[in-house]
């Protein structure tokens, strides 16, 4: 045999006669380019595309295990009908494609009659191909509630990343950094991006400094140079007084504020007007001054340097200025959009898979719910007002809504408030792979395709330009249909069929290729398209009022808000009776609520569990390893306990992402561990509209 650069095994898997196809991975958000091995009809091996930028032929466990979503058994095969009363657990009967287009088209018929169709709302969370029901309902039907998942993720990220730079989604350029700052961001813990995770390990190997706040002693600050254990909620104070360090002892960038950003005197006078010292903070963050100190002025003089957040320093009712602090540190430092900094990510030019005419398009009557709710700042849909929609009619009536990959009985807080919701709806259809949580609320479920079943077309999640191409490379389980067939099907009901052409994915595939230098061909060769990374668009002009970085929020002052960051204390503290505050953090093995029916990933990971501090679990009776009962003022769950050095005491960390399946389908799922999301009362963010996942406070005792 000749000598090969292939790993072994590509070569195996070769030898065996598997063809290779490539793809991309779906099982978390950051579709990394693969390549799939198929043989008889099932796949025997993946492995990350070699040549991606995204992410340079690696893929993670989860990944890996995704060939099992192909085979799962628990996966549905047909649509399904409500037979009985909402409110109880779903009894479904099946039935036909057609009798399940025509019952949603009907329903849609009546809605709009009856009450207009922003009457109609879309939700998701993984996204495969959510832009066919885009068109469908907001294009073609007029309903301008088209929403994502993103309130319950990274909401006052993105909020933030907007306002300061009218630019929704951050990337980090790792790779050419010196100083990375992460604040509640578990970047090798949680489900984040492949190659950032690479890069960040290869920058410290290149002498890159990583400093990590959180209240927990995650993955990734296991790996830090420096490990700063934050009281959870006030990463905003310590923030602004790294601020108040640089701009004192002028070690900020001089000629990148006096250029580029608006209102850097007037945020110079509030930080001095409001007393934010590190002596100031070092009260509320249980962080000594003096680091604080030391920090600021490690963070000014070390280029180039990041101060990036994800989620942790949101899920607070404070969450929106604490990321607007954040990411002004890399402003006045003039670390934005340069090597090593965080990058405005860049766009592809892919275009929509289908084109409506202008004179078929249905312009909306009404704003969208978030704006009819007053959260003109927020990216997203703020989900935990939803049911307010829906049960209440404020700000005006819900009656249909379109639960696309997602299980929002599951994801949001107050569970019992959003299977409420679904008791008034005239109309739920869950589009899904399994009988979810969700799906037993609903009045029809339909059998979706796995992204193994499906094509798709993306923006690719590297820092450049990227297309991203998923290809069909199983046969479908059971009678499943992808998006854009479900989609077309229903269009068809409504008198819309003209508006989805395509007989094959291909087709669209054309549509939105067509301003992409490759074709849908090349793209089948080559699984992706990437252009080169650009860099420094800050003098360029930024899409914000002012066109600058907005230390002074414009958008901020019009809504009726503070224009700059100010620290607020966030909304429930503990008290005697519920002792100790709630954090969360995730699993690197599993991907939020989608992998928990993966016997593989189960097998190494099969268990939710909270953990307590030494010290606290001393004071509470609380063993290693033994179950405790976790109670809140509304509910209470069993769960193991993990007792660890690594924890701020007072406060509690729960790995989230399993108990579920508990009474739907998921035979894997059913039965292994704790669901905490009931726990927690209804807490959304004033100006992004964010769920505040740890704005609740528990006791903990060990379990009868
Ligand atoms: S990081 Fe996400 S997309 Fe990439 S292989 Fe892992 S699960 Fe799949």
């Amino acid at each position: 045999m000749s000598v090969t650069t292939k790993d072994l095994g590509s070569q195996l898997a070769e030898i065996k006669g598997a063809e290779v196809i490539k793809s991309f991975c779906y099982t978390c958000p950051w579709q990394c380019p693969t390549e799939v091995f198929v043989r008889d009809g099932r796949i025997v091996y993946q492995k990350g595309n070699p040549e991606s930028p995204n992410n340079i032929g690696s893929r993670c466990a989860k990944g890996m295990a995704s060939w099992y979503v192909s085979q799962d058994p628990d996966r549905l095969t047909t649509p399904l009908l409500r037979t009985n009363p909402k409110g109880e657990r779903g009894e479904f009967k099946q039935i036909s494609w057609d009798e399940a287009f025509q019952f949603i088209a009907n329903k849609l018929k009546l809605i709009a009659d009856k009450w207009g169709p922003e009457a109609v709302a879309l939700t998701c969370h993984h996204d495969p191909n959510t832009v066919f029901y885009h068109h469908l309902l907001k294009d073609l039907y007029g309903s301008p509630n088209m929403y994502a998942h993103t309130s319950g993720c990274e909401q006052d990220r993105r909020s933030a990343c907007l306002t300061l730079f009218g630019h929704v989604f951050p990337m980090h350029d790792f790779a050419n950094s010196k100083f990375v700052m992460l604040w509640g961001m578990n970047m090798l813990g949680a489900n984040q991006g492949l190659w950032e995770s690479r890069a960040l390990i290869e920058a410290q190997a290149k002498g890159c400094r990583l400093v990590v706040v959180d209240p927990n002693f995650t993955e990734t600050a296991q790996k830090a140079d420096e490990w700063v254990p934050i009281r959870p909620g006030t990463d905003g104070a310590m923030a602004l007084a790294m601020c108040r360090v640089i701009i004192d002892e002028k070690l900020y960038d001089e000629a990148f504020v006096n250029q580029y950003c608006e209102g850097f005197n007037g945020f110079r006078d509030h930080l001095h007007d409001k007393g934010y010292t590190p002596e100031w903070a070092e009260e509320i963050c249980g962080i000594e001054a003096a680091t604080i100190t030391r920090l600021a002025r490690e963070f000014a003089t070390t280029k180039p340097a990041m101060s990036a957040i994800f989620k942790g320093s949101g899920y607070y009712t404070n969450g929106h200025d604490a990321g607007r602090a954040c990411y002004i540190l890399d402003a006045i430092c003039g670390e934005v959009d340069k090597p090593g900094n965080i990058h405005l990510k860049d766009w592809a030019p892919l275009g929509a898979p289908v084109e409506i005419p202008a004179d078929a398009m249905r312009q909306p009557e009404k704003d969208p719910l978030h704006i009819a709710m007053g959260y003109a700042l927020a990216p997203d849909l703020p989900n935990s007002r939803l049911p307010d929609a829906v049960i209440n009619g404020d700000p005006y009536p819900v009656k249909g809504l379109f639960v696309h990959a997602t299980n929002p009985v599951m994801s949001d807080p107050n569970r019992d408030r959003v299977m409420e919701m679904f008791k008034h709806l005239e109309l739920a259809v869950a589009c899904e792979l399994y009988l979810s949580e969700t799906a037993l609320e609903c009045d029809i479920v339909l059998p979706e395709t796995s992204f193994h079943e499906q094509a798709e077309i993306r923006q690719g999640m590297w820092l450049g330009p990227e297309v991203v191409l998923c290809q069909p490379v199983v046969d479908r389980v059971g009678d499943s249909k992808p998006p854009y067939e479900i989609v077309k099907g229903i269009a068809e009901k409504m008198g819309w069929g003209e508006h989805f052409p395509y007989e094959k994915w291909e087709d669209w595939g054309e549509v939105m290729m067509k301003d992409v230098p490759m074709s849908v061909d090349e793209l089948k060769e080559k699984g992706f398209w990437a252009d080169e990374v650009k860099y420094n668009r800050v003098p360029g002009g930024l899409p914000t009022p002012s066109g600058k970085v907005e230390i002074y929020s414009t958008d901020y002052v019009n809504a009726g808000f503070n224009a700059y960051p100010e620290f607020t204390e966030r909304s429930v503290i503990p008290d005697e009776e519920f002792p100790l505050q709630i954090t969360h953090s995730k699993f690197s093995m599993h991907c939020n609520i989608v992998t928990q029916n993966n016997p593989y990933l189960m097998e190494i990971c099969g268990e939710n569990w909270v953990e307590i501090n030494s010290v606290d679990a001393a004071k509470y009776g609380i063993q290693d390893d033994t179950y405790v009962t976790v109670e809140s003022p509304k509910d209470k769950i069993r769960i193991l306990a993990k007792v660890v050095e690594g924890l701020v005491p007072g406060c509690v960390s729960i790995r989230h992402g399993h108990g579920f399946g508990h009474w739907a389908m998921g035979s894997v799922a059913k039965g292994k561990g704790a669901h905490s999301n009931n726990l927690m009362d209804t807490h959304t963010n004033p100006v992004t509209g964010a769920n505040c996942y740890n704005e609740c406070k528990v006791r903990v005792r060990p379990a009868n």
